[in-house]
């Protein structure tokens, strides 16, 4: 009954599980895959060794207990006037006989084993359940540690979503294959080996009869494995993208809502899920069938059993208790079969999804450190030298060919420059132009060409990827606030006193702001810090900056949310920031770079102009227009500012 319970919760697990099994694969796959599972299982063999010990304990018990039972029947009709007892074969083999027993010790003994049974059911779960649980751990761990590594290119290559379905969901497979994969599948085992040794005990011949869909069995077992294992494999890539498209809707629903694109949004997400719940249809399809497929092979034993051990008993051959025996037997593989159907399931969706978290762990990582990467330890001076970079991969384009001629262009092409430490460096350009591609070179978020980029003299390619990022801190256009307190997210780089992290906010006037937030620089800020203002993001991103201590601060377009006001105030506390540091300010704006020591304007990736803000007015090329512009926008801002002030 316990068992029958068990078998019983694994099916609703089953039911509730969601991956998939089956393998076209070859031998050799089949191999590669044992032996990588081989390789998961062995740190926790002392566990898996004791949860199965507890498994045959469990299993023996069962076996063995209803012959006390059997014995106690027989030793009260025995007491009452009855049939002498009859000593079970299983004693006879251990020389006891029915009569060395009491009643009572009958019992006794029969409740001792079903106590062992029950008893051992609590390690024989905990030492399978435990190693499951600590396998998936470490295999998420590695995923975590392998995506931390991994560059920016992979990034650009691949779908949030996607990322996120290995860590949850695949993990998860796995972890099913070797918990309840491991115990239903060993105790299958163990019960098929126990009652074929019991029924070949009775009568080989009436057993080989018996076994005689057992290739059928097997013909069927392996043609749905093979359909489960390609179905889950599909349903696994399809969660992955289903996933992807609830993150995408959730990240972006202010502009759903804002463009009141939700039943555009609902129709494509219903289209998503449709075609999920079909191919999880599909992969329900195999399961349904593998169950009661195997549970009809049992029935077509129990026939054959029927007609031939029948025979045998009309023509005297067989004993009434050999036949009943028999089919008592032949029934009680019908739930182990159901196990087994259950179990192989479970493996081939955990083998499925071992291979698409392998195939994850093997993304090379491409922006590594060097053999022999030095420290940088100079005072920050930078030189790009004819530095051409193209993306690996252009963002999708549509098919007018002067979107993919662009696309085709490098980013950036022969740019040269020198920076000198303790200088600043004004960037400016139209979108597009490749500003900020030369500010993810600097850091290595992408691999600069060999020799191209040099920090204090040494190509960032022979520096530390760490000493590097300590060296040079990049605030990036898009400021990401972790869900996290205001005064951790400004100190992510190590564990600055409140002291510190006040005076940083002071630089980017931020403090006054953030004083009256509810719990100041407690207050917890949501997912991607939706309770700050675009300004205010950009100022916090400032502040974590100044907070790292760089040799050299690169400012990426980080003012473009404030106000001109707010801009010339944090400019000009930066400005003392900067003192004795290299600085780098990426803007679309004169005024956030005209007080730079040199000034560059991008064009498609190209240096088209370069001199100092005065030089660049003389020039009268693209800084010179844009610097009138903005001044005559400014000009005309104040006027109105000063006009409602007035009111
Ligand atoms: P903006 O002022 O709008 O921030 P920008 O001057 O910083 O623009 P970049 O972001 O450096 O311009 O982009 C330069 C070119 O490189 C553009 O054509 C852009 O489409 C392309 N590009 C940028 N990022 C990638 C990427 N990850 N993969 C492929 N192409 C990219």
């Amino acid at each position: 009954c316990a068992r029958g319970r068990d078998v019983v919760n694994a099916l609703r697990h089953a039911a509730s599980a969601m991956t998939p099994p089956s393998d076209n694969a070859p031998r050799a796959t089949l191999r590669r895959d044992a032996s990588r599972i081989g390789q998961l299982l062995r740190p926790e063999a002392g566990n898996y060794t004791l949860g199965l010990s507890s498994l045959l304990v469990v299993n023996a018990s069962d076996v063995i207990s209803p012959v006390f039972l059997a014995v106690a029947v027989d030793l009260t009709v025995h007491a009452l006037g009855g049939a002498e007892p009859t000593t079970p074969a299983i004693l006879r083999w251990v020389g006891l006989d029915a009569t060395t027993f009491t009643v009572l010790g009958a019992i006794l003994l029969y409740l001792a084993l079903h106590l062992l049974s029950n008893v051992s059911r609590y390690p024989m779960l905990m030492y399978t359940a435990v190693p499951s649980h600590a396998i998936g751990q470490t295999l998420r761990r590695s995923l975590t540690a392998h995506f931390l590594r991994l560059s920016q290119p992979f990034y650009d290559r691949s779908k949030a979503g996607d990322l996120m379905s290995h860590a949850t969901n695949d993990i998860q497979a796995v972890r099913m294959m070797l918990g309840p994969g491991v115990l239903v599948g060993s105790d299958t085992l163990m019960i098929v080996t126990l009652v074929t040794g019991v029924l070949l005990s009775l009568s080989w011949q009436l057993t080989l009869i018996a076994f005689l869909p057992l290739p059928i069995i097997a013909w069927v077992t392996n043609r749905l494995s093979h359909a489960e294992y390609e179905r889950f494999e599909t349903v696994q890539a399809d969660l992955a993208t289903l996933t992807e498209r609830s993150r995408e809707s959730y990240a972006g629903i202010r502009i759903l809502q804002g463009y009141a694109r939700e039943a555009y949004d609902r129709e494509r997400f219903g289209r998503y899920s449709e075609r999920h719940r079909q191919k999880n249809l599909a992969l329900a399809k195999v399961n349904a069938l593998f169950m009661p497929t195997l549970d009809m092979m049992v029935g077509a034993s129990t026939v054959l059993v029927l007609i031939f051990g029948g025979l045998q008993l009309v023509d005297g051959t067989m004993s009434v208790g050999t036949f009943v025996a028999f089919l008592f037997l032949i029934g009680y593989l019908s739930g182990p079969m159901i196990g087994f159907g259950w179990a192989v399931s479970l493996f081939q969706r955990g083998r499925a999804s071992l291979r698409r978290l392998d195939a994850l762990l093997a993304e090379p990582v491409e922006i590594v450190d060097q053999p022999g990467a030095l420290t940088a330890s100079g005072p920050g001076s930078l030189s790009v030298r004819s530095l051409t970079f193209r993306y690996a991969s252009a963002p999708p384009t549509d098919a007018a060919s002067e979107a993919m001629a662009t696309a085709r262009r490098p980013a950036l092409a022969d740019v040269s420059l020198e920076v000198p430490a303790g200088s600043t460096l004004g960037i400016i350009g139209p979108v597009g132009s490749g500003k900020s591609t030369l500010a993810r070179l600097l850091v290595r978020l992408y691999e600069p060409p060999a020799g191209a980029v040099r920090l204090d003299d040494v190509d960032i390619r022979d520096l530390t990827l760490a000493s590097l990022r300590s060296a040079i801190v990049l605030a990036p256009q898009d400021t990401f606030l972790f869900s996290d307190t205001v005064a951790r997210n400004i100190a992510v780089a190590g564990d600055q006193s409140q002291e510190t992290v006040e005076a940083f906010a002071r630089r980017a006037h931020l403090h006054d702001e953030l004083l009256q937030l509810a719990d100041g620089y407690e207050t917890m800020l949501g997912e991607r810090g939706v309770n700050l203002s675009g300004g205010q993001r950009q100022r916090l991103a400032i502040a974590r900056t100044l907070a790292t201590d760089p040799r050299v601060i690169v400012l990426d377009d980080c003012l473009s949310a404030v106000d001109a006001r707010t801009e010339e105030a944090i400019l000009g506390s930066l400005r003392q920031a900067f003192e004795g540091r290299t600085g780098i300010v990426i803007s679309h704006r004169v005024c956030a770079v005209q007080h730079s020591d040199q000034i560059i304007v991008l064009d498609e990736g190209r240096i088209v102009e370069r001199g100092t803000h005065v030089s660049l007015l003389a020039a009268g090329g693209y800084y010179a227009r844009v610097a009138e512009e903005q001044g005559r926008e400014d000009a005309g801002a104040s006027a109105q500012v000063a006009q409602e002030e007035r009111r």
